[in-house]
């Protein structure tokens, strides 16, 4: 049986004050959230603060980032070390902005699924395909290589440690949320991927969707099998839309 997780990315943006706000009303409902695991991402800064706030509470906090580097000179980078040393629990890796806009490459992501895992936290491991390629009919090579790519670096063994995302990148932050059923499919098309490589990892691990996830749309999208739960940004900037959701995934 999978405990459902889900978890909030909060990427770039709050402040001290918005995020003191944002939390109060996270954990003033967190009490109706009976089932399901609760994780927020914020950006490096405030990680002390909301680690502190969230700690003793059935809120996790994690990063959304994380050098593959283990330290030195790479200004502006923050290490594994660092966010273990600050309590996270897990840290996203491979976040189709990071892909996208940094031009990390399937191999740097791989590399930092390893670190994060080998700093004893839990690699949050996106994958999804964009519009170009759905309607190229790749998604499945797209999001089969992605995962590969981690796989062919820690063994299929070690995604036990870890959770998976799958995010179609045309449905983040665009309103346009995966179908139940699209998103079912290649969730159920993931968990056969590893079950090809080891079945007890396979049926353990969690497969997140994430894309526009509201709380509207959480309890149909949570409904399916192959679904564990959510990765959610900018529902997750708003307590009450991220609590509904949070109560929908159990
Ligand atoms: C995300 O950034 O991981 C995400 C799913 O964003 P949104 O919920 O805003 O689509």
């Amino acid at each position: 049986m999978r405990t459902p997780l889900v978890a909030g990315n909060w990427k770039m943006n709050g402040t001290r004050e918005t995020i003191a706000a944002l939390l109060d009303g996270i954990l003033a409902g967190i009490g109706d959230v009976k089932a399901a695991e609760v994780a927020v991402c914020p950006p490096y800064p405030y990680l002390a603060e909301v680690g502190q706030r969230l700690a003793g509470s059935p809120v996790a906090w994690g990063a959304q980032n994380a050098s593959q580097e283990e330290k030195g000179a790479f200004t502006g980078e923050v290490s594994v070390t660092m966010l273990k040393d600050f309590d996270c629990r897990y840290v996203i890796v491979g976040h189709s902005e990071r892909r996208t806009l940094y031009g990390e490459t399937d191999e740097v992501v791989a590399a930092k699924f390893a670190r994060v895992r080998d700093a004893g936290m839990a690699p949050i491991l996106c994958v999804g395909e964009t519009l170009e390629e759905r309607e190229a009919g790749v998604t499945e090579q797209v999001v089969e290589r992605q995962l590969k790519a981690v796989v062919d670096k820690v063994g299929a063994a070690a995604i036990a440690d870890g959770v998976i995302a799958y995010e179609p990148v045309w449905a983040i932050g665009t309103g346009r949320t995966a179908t139940p059923e699209q998103a079912q499919e290649v969730h159920a098309f993931i968990r056969g991927l590893l079950a090809g490589h080891d079945g007890a990892v396979a049926e353990g691990v969690r497969i997140l969707y994430g894309g526009s996830v509201k709380g509207a749309n959480a309890a149909e999208l949570f409904a399916k099998p192959d679904i564990d739960g959510g990765l959610i940004g900018g529902a997750s900037l708003v307590a009450d839309e991220f609590l509904t959701i949070c109560r929908a995934a159990g």
